[in-house]
């Protein structure tokens, strides 16, 4: 099989520009784990968290939850200085930009560096590094009723 483009790995260092939390509509979905982090970081019940910071999403088929968003599409969770639940943050925010759809080809991984000013510089992560980041994310459920 061919190895793919990232076989060397990929540079990419926050630069807390905060781009990908703000301005734009759009979903930052939940799994399982997640909710359990979040459960224990509010220290309240799941149904407690959903109530107060999810909505619920039709996903063809399927309901997920995602966090709600400000009128101005801001996270729920963001404030001047930047996310207020860092260390329990969702794997959708952990594992960016390690998503499948930017590392299909080089050129889906450049036009995603459009968007973000941390890819491309700062620290390389490996090939390993990426591929635990493309399993976790596979492996984790994220239909409601899983969830609830
Ligand atoms: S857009 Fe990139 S650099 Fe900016 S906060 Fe998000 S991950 Fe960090
Ligand atoms: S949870 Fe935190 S890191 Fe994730 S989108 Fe919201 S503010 Fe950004």
């Amino acid at each position: 099989m061919n190895k793919p483009f990232y076989k060397e790995g990929l540079k990419f260092e926050c630069v807390r520009c905060s781009a990908c939390c703000r301005f734009d509509p759009g979903y930052v979905f939940l799994s399982a784990s997640d909710m359990d982090r979040l459960a224990s970081f509010f220290k309240i019940d799941k149904k407690a968290i959903v109530e107060k910071y999810c909505r619920i999403v039709n996903m063809g088929g399927s309901r997920r939850l995602s966090f709600k968003e400000k009128k101005n599409f801001d996270c729920i969770f963001w404030k001047e200085g930047g996310c207020t639940i860092y260390e329990a943050r969702p794997l959708q925010c952990r594992s960016y930009p390690f998503w499948q759809p930017f590392l299909t080809s080089e050129e889906a991984w450049n036009k995603e560096a459009e968007n973000c000013p941390g890819m491309k510089r700062g620290k390389k992560h490996s090939l390993k590094v990426i591929e635990n980041w493309l399993e976790k994310r596979d492996n984790e459920m994220y239909k409601l009723e899983d969830i609830l």
